[in-house]
Formats: structure tokens, C-alpha cells, sequence
């Protein structure tokens, strides 16, 4: 059951992404550092780094699950990307903890009827 709402979940992001590849791929030659969360890339490591500290990117990382359920941002993307770097939490992984804990209320819910 939980497997099953992950994947209706994941399955509302648009297809229509990969349409938005080649100008991603433009934008990737110059701006290696990117927000997957926030759409954004960066030029500079130091820049990205600052992002990810920053409020604008909090607020977005606090609606994430919304985010994924509405299709504008790609769950199956890593947080953050940056050349050379470690292989990240897709936003995907990000999501799953809140879901299983919404799950884990619904469960205790139950118990006590
Ligand atoms: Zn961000």
C-alpha cells in the first residue's frame, strides 16, 4: 500500500521535462551547480552553497511533498548537483520520510479505535 502511493505519487510529476532538457543541458555547460529544489543553477560552488543555507530554498525544502505532488519539481533528481561532488538524496528520498510518518499517524489512529 505504501509502495503503491509512492509510486501514484511520483507518477503526477509531468513527462514534459525532458522537453526542457536541451536548454537545461545549455544552462549545465555554464552553471555546473544546480538547485533541483529551486530550479536554479549557479556558476561558483560558493554560490549554491549559499542557496542551500538560504530561506528562499528552506521555505521551498518545507513544501516539498507539495512541491513533488504538483509536477514542479522532478523527484527523481538529486537535491543538489555539482561537478565531481557526492551522489546526492534525490528530492524523491527527501519526500518519503514525511510521507511514512503521515502513515505511521493514520496507523496510530487505528490503534486507538
Ligand atoms: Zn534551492
Amino acid at each position: 500500500m505504501f509502495n503503491f502511493q509512492v509510486l501514484s505519487l511520483l507518477s503526477k510529476v509531468p513527462k514534459n521535462d525532458i522537453n526542457e532538457c536541451p536548454t537545461t543541458t545549455t544552462i549545465t555547460t555554464k552553471k555546473p551547480y544546480k538547485c533541483n529544489v529551486c530550479r536554479l543553477s549557479y556558476g561558483q560552488g560558493s554560490t549554491l552553497d549559499i542557496h542551500l543555507r538560504s530561506v528562499a530554498h528552506q521555505t521551498r525544502i518545507g513544501r516539498l511533498s507539495e512541491l513533488v505532488a504538483s509536477g514542479e519539481v522532478d523527484a527523481f533528481l538529486p537535491v543538489s548537483e555539482q561537478p565531481g561532488g557526492i551522489t546526492q538524496k534525490t528530492i524523491g528520498e527527501l519526500v518519503l520520510p514525511s510521507t511514512t510518518s503521515e502513515l505511521e499517524k493514520v496507523r496510530f489512529v487505528f490503534e486507538i479505535f
